[in-house]
């Protein structure tokens, strides 16, 4: 007995009525034993519905070779098991063997997935609509083809997978970050305020050790004193190692260099030509940053020299130096120009560019101080319309929340200008305050070094420029006093002023008055004298 393995009633009763009408069509004009002797395994079975189409039963238990096994059977004998009976003997209609033996189909009846014709049957393997035996055979050896040319082409993405293993641009997904759901990714990109646009984005890394970097890297990292990697890097460093473009956008200091440093180095360390990375920055200054970053990640990993090329130094060694198969170039645009213009130099080789533009670490906010509330509103008004600049002020009648909103909006560069009263002067550690300008010079010394001394926080330089005229007179000879030592340079209006000279003069008269009141050996025996007259007198 052949029998389907399953069974499915899939069209309803309704459906069927043209079935019926073919079904007598067939037996009375197919030859059955041709068609079934061609299609052995399969038989139709009635169903309680008496619906026509079935839900074909698989016909071969392994698929190597479904067309074989569907319709290479012509050696198997046939007998009365080929015969579309049913066991209790009913009258069933026999399935088709043949396509050709199937009617087209009506308007919104099912469609043969091979021939078109009338799907009366649903093949119980893929669950598709089949005309007739031979349909679903060739429908099987269909499916069996593209499930053959997913495997194969499995196999050429492993392929692939294995060659990019080879390749500089290879990154996977750390098992930790593959193992986060995509709530706990989403809610971690939230709270470290990490936003990204873009195809198939890699999800961030967590620590430097999900990026697969050498030991070597990991260790320099280390003794830079990166522990965990900033937001900025944790999202950019896959997307790089990926070898995919980047546009990022992150506050000055959340360590943006770094982040496109790592996977720069990672690309360049398997590349043989050289140069192979351009990093173009906006000033000299950046460019030596960036080059002495470069090097402390670098260090101890093999053939990996870099060539600063920037203006404001000599031409000569810098040219020599990228003559000597390095690595990477860090320059200014302007010298670089300068030097492909002059030279032979060749930068067909390079593979990787950056272009670092940032312009706010050149300019750090400006910290002005001014002697009263209007004057601040005033002043910042002023400088905002003149120059354009982000601007603020700050004095005692700012509420707390903006005072609040200010100081972040300052640590955080939003402002440019900030004219300030006094409050500012005392306290805070306004890090990022690289120029404090005292537009107003304080009534008091004490006050005026609290706000020069808002420049160059924690050991960083700073600048303080000073207005000063007559309405500070008092304090001329103490800012001389004071400004002096540090080899500043004083104007001379300052210096040639009456009153700093008569203040001067006073101290020194003072310090004369305040000697002679000393007792010492020389003078003891005339300050007896003196207090013996004086008591006499009395
Ligand atoms: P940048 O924003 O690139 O100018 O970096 C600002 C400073 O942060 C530099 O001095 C870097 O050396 C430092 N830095 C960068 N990344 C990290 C990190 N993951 N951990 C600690 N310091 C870092």
């Amino acid at each position: 007995m052949f029998l389907p393995r399953s069974v499915k009633v899939k069209r309803t009763p309704d459906e069927d009525r043209s079935c019926t009408a073919k079904k007598h069509k067939l037996s009375s004009g197919g030859s059955l034993l041709e068609e079934t002797t061609e299609f052995q395994d399969c038989k139709s079975v009635g169903t309680e519905t008496s619906a026509s189409t079935y839900n074909l039963s698989e016909t071969v238990q392994e698929h190597t070779e479904p067309a074989a096994a569907d319709l290479g059977v012509a050696n198997t004998p046939l007998g009365k098991d080929n015969q579309n009976t049913d066991e209790d003997g009913s009258l069933e209609e026999p399935i088709k063997s043949f396509s050709k033996s199937q009617r087209w189909a009506e308007p919104g009846e099912p469609v043969c997935v091979v021939c078109g014709r009338y799907g009366e049957y649903i093949c119980d393997k893929t669950d598709e609509d089949v005309c007739s035996l031979e349909c679903k055979a060739k429908h099987l050896l269909q499916t069996q083809a593209k499930e053959k040319q997913l495997r194969s082409d499995q196999c050429t993405d492993s392929q692939a997978e294995a060659h990019l293993l080879n390749t500089p641009y290879f990154y996977k997904d750390h098992s930790f970050i593959l193992g986060l759901q995509d709530e706990q990714v989403e809610n971690l990109k939230l709270q470290l305020g990490i936003a990204v646009q873009g195809q198939q984005v890699p999800r961030p890394i967590v620590e430097f050790e999900h990026c697969g970097f050498p030991e070597t890297l990991n260790n320099n990292l280390k003794n830079s004193g990166y522990e965990v990697p900033t937001p900025i890097q944790m999202q950019m460093i896959p997307v790089g190692l990926l070898g995919r473009d980047i546009l990022a956008s992150a506050d000055t200091g959340s360590g943006k260099t770094a982040a496109f440093l790592l996977p720069v180095i990672m690309k360049v360390l398997k590349e043989t030509e050289t140069p192979s990375a351009l990093i173009l920055a906006p000033t000299r200054e950046l460019a030596i940053q960036i080059e002495r970053q470069v090097k402390e990640l670098m260090a101890g990993l093999p053939n990996m020299r870099t060539v600063l090329l920037v203006g404001g130094l000599p031409l000569p060694p810098q040219l020599h130096r990228l003559k000597q198969s390095v690595k990477v170039i860090i320059a200014t645009p302007g010298r670089l120009l300068e030097i492909l213009k002059q030279s032979s130099v060749q930068l067909h080789s390079i593979k990787i560019v950056v272009v670092d533009e940032d312009k706010k670490l050149f300019k750090p906010p400006v910290l002005v101080f001014v002697d009263c509330k209007l004057g601040a509103d005033l002043l910042s008004d002023a400088v905002h319309k003149i120059t354009g600049l982000q601007c603020t002020a700050m004095h005692s009648e700012k509420s707390q929340v903006e005072r609040t909103d200010i100081l972040q909006g300052l640590l955080q560069e939003k402002y440019e200008v900030i004219v300030s009263t006094g409050v500012l002067g005392r306290g805070l550690d306004l890090v990022n305050v690289k120029l404090v300008v005292n537009f107003d010079m304080p009534s008091t010394m004490d006050e005026y070094v609290h706000q020069v001394g808002r420049a160059g926080r924690l050991g960083h330089s700073g600048t303080a420029i000073t207005f000063i005229n007559n309405n500070s007179k008092k304090l001329f000879w103490d800012v001389v006093k004071r400004v002096k030592p540090t080899g500043t340079i004083l104007p001379p209006q300052l210096l040639n002023s009456p009153y700093l000279h008569d203040q001067k003069r006073r101290e020194q008269q003072r310090l004369k008055q305040l000697q002679s009141s000393l007792v010492t050996g020389d003078n003891i025996m005339d300050i007896i004298k003196k207090h013996n007259k004086n008591n006499s007198q009395r």
